[in-house]
């Protein structure tokens, strides 16, 4: 039986050339680039909630990660170090052995080095803090968005969530069509290099953890802005426009959780600019709708205006 020790050795020590000091002390030493802000975020996932128990472990490794750094993406921030504080309920050798594959593997994408962490005996659940740096008063924030402003997303909306819904019945896809979505629910690529791309550009972000209604919800909240989207707007997979006249699908795009697409605010007047930075990264980024002096999101379809009420899609959609 491996002791914690050995399990942290094997697992979770690798070189950290960015870290004064790294994995195996009493706590890591870090030197922030001179001038930069430390943006700090941290997530928990929680077996059977976050992630099934069934899940693949490199999955699991991949995700938890991803989740933290799409928080630095939509801060604008550049990703560093990580931590990971882990409880495990067996020194399980293949299942650590499969999410330390997922998990450097995002994390050699990135640039980020995982230089500490806690590793205990427990019901699974994974705890990983994230820290990069951005230059001072250009992060992201969500408070920063003016009336009039733009709001845009990257990428296409509900994928996981569609995925979700077809491997929980709630929507049958054709074979090849659950195929083209299952990635969007493992292996979610956070969108770093868009987020510091938007640096000076947007006015606010967040990314799209919860559904887009309930995050740019909040960029609303923080803001003191109402906005107004439209639904014939919003991008969809190919896969999503066929099953788009389906409720399930709709709410999958509106309020689906585990996009970890980007939704921000930009000036009207840096339209082009965000175009180009779209096909400079390579990611669809597209205009949504705009944002309101007035308070309330109002989404427009069809030419009809409806409030969203505070119990979300599901309370309008009928
Ligand atoms: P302490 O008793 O001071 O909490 P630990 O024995 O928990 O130290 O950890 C020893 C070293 O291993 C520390 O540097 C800690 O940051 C690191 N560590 C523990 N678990 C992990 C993990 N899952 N991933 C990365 N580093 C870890
Ligand atoms: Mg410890």
């Amino acid at each position: 039986m491996p002791s914690e020790f050995d399990l942290i050795r094997q697992y979770f020590t690798r070189p950290t050339p960015g870290a004064i000091l790294g994995v195996g002390d009493d706590a890591a030493l870090l030197q922030v680039s001179p001038g930069m802000e430390l943006a700090v975020s941290v997530d928990m996932l929680v077996a059977g909630q976050h992630f099934g128990v069934a899940d693949g472990p490199g999955t699991v490794g991949h995700k938890s990660l991803a989740v933290n750094l799409s928080d630095m993406a939509a801060m604008g921030a550049a990703p560093r170090w990580a931590t990971l504080a882990l409880a495990l309920p067996a020194a399980d050798e293949k299942w650590l052995r499969g999410f330390a594959g997922g998990f450097f593997g995002l994390a050699g994408k990135f640039g980020v080095e995982l230089i500490g962490g806690d590793t205990t005996r427990g019901p699974l659940n994974i705890c990983v803090q994230i820290m990069g740096e951005v230059p001072p008063g250009q992060a992201l924030r969500r408070d920063g968005a003016r009336a009039g402003d733009e709001i845009w997303v990257s990428g296409t909306l509900g994928n996981a969530a569609l995925a979700l819904a077809h491997y929980q019945r709630r929507v049958e896809l054709e074979h090849r069509e659950a195929a083209a979505m299952l990635p969007f629910l493992h292996l979610p690529q956070p969108r770093v290099a868009a987020g510091i791309a938007l640096r000076g550009v947007a006015s606010a972000a967040i990314d799209i953890s919860d559904g887009l209604l309930a995050d740019l919800g909040h960029i609303l909240e923080r803001s003191g802005l109402g906005a107004e989207i439209h639904f014939e707007r919003l991008p969809l997979h190919a896969v999503m426009r066929r099953h788009i006249a389906l409720e399930v699908a709709q709410n999958c795009v509106l309020a689906g959780g585990d996009d970890y697409e980007l939704c921000f605010a930009a000036p009207a007047a840096r339209h082009e600019t965000i175009l180009d930075l779209a096909r400079q990264l390579e990611l669809p980024l597209t205009c949504i709708g705009h944002m309101t002096a007035e308070a309330g999101l109002r989404l427009l379809r069809a030419g009809e205006i409806m409030t969203i009420g505070t119990k979300g899609f599901d309370h309008f959609a009928a």
